[in-house]
This record gives C-alpha cells, structure tokens and sequence, in this order.
C-alpha cells in the first residue's frame, strides 16, 4: 500500500483493509470488487488485485500463511525483491537487506560507485549484523531519508563520514547513476493516471455505461483517449464490462 503513496494517506485504508480481512484467507475468499472498494483513494490498483491473487496462492499452496521463504514470497504475484525482503526482515528477523531507493542511495556514496541493482541487493544482503536485521534495515532507511538525503546529505554531521568514500574522495555523485534512484514522477494533474481514478472511484458506487465512465472521467470529447483508458482498466483485470455496464471485477 505505501509503494509510491504517503504514509498518512495509507494508514486509515490499512486498518480498515486488516479488519475487513484480517488474514490471507479472508483476502483471497472476497471478491475483488471488495478489496477495490476500500483501496480506493490509495491509486495503483493494481498492487490491490496483486495482494488479492497473492492470497490465493498462499491459501493454495501455503497452507493460508504467508510464505517465509525468499523464494516462495518472489514467485508470488506483485512481491518483487523489495517487498520480499521487507517481509522477511520486519516480520521474520531473518537477515537480508531490504533495498529502497535510499539504502541505494547511501551505499553508492558509501562505496563511491554507481549500483546496479543486483549490485546493490547483493552488498545489502552481505553487510546485515547478524542478529540485527530488524533494527538494521530501519536504520539503513532512515538514515537515507533523513541524513544521507538526494539533494543536501548532512556530511559534516554524519556518523559514518569517516567510511565514506563519496566524502573522501569527491566527484560527481554516484546516487543517481544507480538503479532504482528516485526519478521525478510525472504529472498526476490531467494525466491518464488520474482519469482511471476518477472511474475507479465512481464504478465503486455503482456501474456505469462508456457514456458515463467517459463524463466521468471528465474526457466525453476526448473519446479515443478515454477508450484506451478503459481498455487499460479491462486489461488490467480492474473492471469488467457486462452487457455495456462496467463494474468492479469480482
Ligand atoms: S558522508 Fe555524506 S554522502 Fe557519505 S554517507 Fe554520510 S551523509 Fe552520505
């Protein structure tokens, strides 16, 4: 839920997510249409089908637990090395490294190179204390967002300044050549992005003919551009569309 969202936009819809559906079975015996409506507001929902199939899966082939295992977590749908880390991490203790843009961040400066993302999965998975991967990787994060930041690292304040080779050695910073460095997002105001939501918002109050979705998504004299929307949402497997209604996908 808080890939590419605010924290305090995500907190009320995950408290209300966990009650509704307080474990991977109850997740994977709704439908859709269930989750879709208290995810709304959250965007991206395709993370929200993902965690819905996600379940399935755990409740066919986990015994309706989520996976512990590295491997099993990678082979479910949307769980990326990310997530799966994270997982194992803050829920397991088990020692990797969870690798966001930040701890990119800070290890490229740290080691003055730029880093491929394998790269740098792999110098984060080797560098965990053992017995401190819980409490390691919140630091790693923290320290990224808070003192070795994208635009003003805090260098003269930092406490690891002496192991830096960024610092020692100078040149241009190796952050933003590495992988999954934050880029700027683009525009949300009048993008494609937007319009989805707007439907999405509007199909969890009841279905609606193209007509409608399209003055609904404010683009009725862009009809071209508001097709493509839909069949975007159909193909995502978002929306389905019965007899010309379309709805949430069950
Ligand atoms: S010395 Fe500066 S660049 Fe190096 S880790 Fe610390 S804050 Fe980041």
């Amino acid at each position: 839920m808080s890939q590419q969202t605010q924290i305090d936009r995500v907190v009320p819809k995950f408290e209300a997510f966990i009650r509704a559906f307080p474990s991977p079975k109850e997740c994977a015996q709704a439908p859709l249409s269930d989750l879709l409506t208290i995810w709304q507001g959250l965007g991206y929902p395709r993370r929200c089908r993902n965690l819905h199939e996600a379940a399935k899966e755990m409740v066919q082939h986990h015994d309706a637990h989520v996976p512990a295992d590295l491997d099993q977590l990678l082979a479910l749908p949307g769980i990326g090395d990310y997530t799966a880390r994270a997982v194992l991490a803050f829920a397991e203790h088990t020692e990797v490294g969870v690798v966001d843009t930040n701890v990119t961040r800070v290890l490229a400066r740290v080691m003055n190179k730029p880093l491929g993302k394998r790269e740098a999965q792999n110098v984060a998975d080797h560098i965990v204390p053992s017995g401190l991967s819980w409490e390691w990787n919140q630091v790693m994060m923290d320290f990224g967002a808070t003192c070795c930041t994208a635009r003003t690292p805090k260098c003269v304040e930092c406490p690891i300044s002496q192991s830096c080779m960024w610092r020692e050695k100078g040149g241009d910073d190796p952050a933003p050549a590495s992988a999954g460095t934050s880029k700027p997002q683009a525009r949300f105001e009048g993008s494609n992005r937007q319009a989805r939501g707007k439907l999405m918002k509007a199909l969890v109050t009841s279905g609606l003919s193209r007509e409608k979705a399209k003055r609904v998504m404010g683009l009725e004299d862009q009809h071209e551009r508001a097709d493509l929307i839909i069949e975007s949402l159909l193909v995502d497997r978002l929306i389905i569309e019965v007899d010309g209604v379309l709805q949430l996908a069950l």
